[in-house]
């Protein structure tokens, strides 16, 4: 008997996607070997038995906290330990809302410098500080999601590098 694990895809960044996978994950993760479980309570690591397919488990709290499941490269468990894989569900929500926060919004440099200690930019009409730390702030206080934290891989390092790179020149222009 195989597994089904080719029958999976890598997660496109789309919220049906996303769904989808959270319904085929209890099932799923029934033939799956739990590997390790991250202290923080959120991300778990599985492994098939037939072909050693590695699995992360992980919460999408956008998706009513469901949990599924995606695949991931080969990783040793200790190194998993000290840095999980960024889920697919957390860079969506962030490219989203980080592209429409930059893009429905006009920001027009003042004659005022940015009130954050040692910057020199210039400060956004309007506000206190430039784009980049106006951006920090609204991250400290939740209002924009912070910049995703953990490993990034294949695709979802392409695309996530993609889209920095254009935040990054509309910050700085
Ligand atoms: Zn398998
Ligand atoms: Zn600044």
């Amino acid at each position: 008997m195989g597994c089904e694990c080719n029958n999976f895809d890598v997660i496109e960044l789309q919220r049906n996607d996303i769904s989808k996978r959270i319904k085929e994950t209890k099932t799923l993760k029934k033939k799956l070997k739990l590997l390790a479980k991250h202290p923080n309570g959120e991300d778990q690591l599985y492994e098939c038995d037939k072909c050693e397919q590695l699995w992360q488990g992980s919460y999408a709290w956008n998706f009513g906290n469901g949990e599924y499941l995606f695949k991931v490269p080969k990783v040793d468990t200790e190194k998993w330990h000290v840095e999980q894989f960024v889920a697919p569900d957390e860079i969506l929500i962030y490219l989203a809302i980080m592209d429409r926060f930059l893009t429905e919004n006009r920001f027009e440099v003042s004659e005022e410098f940015c009130k954050k200690d040692h910057c020199i930019n210039k400060a956004v009409k309007g506000l206190n500080f430039c784009l980049k730390h106006h951006i920090k702030s609204l991250q400290n206080i939740g209002t924009l999601p912070q910049t995703p934290s953990g490993k990034l891989f294949e695709t979802y390092e392409k695309i996530f590098k993609k889209y920095q790179a254009i935040f990054e020149q509309i910050i700085m222009s």
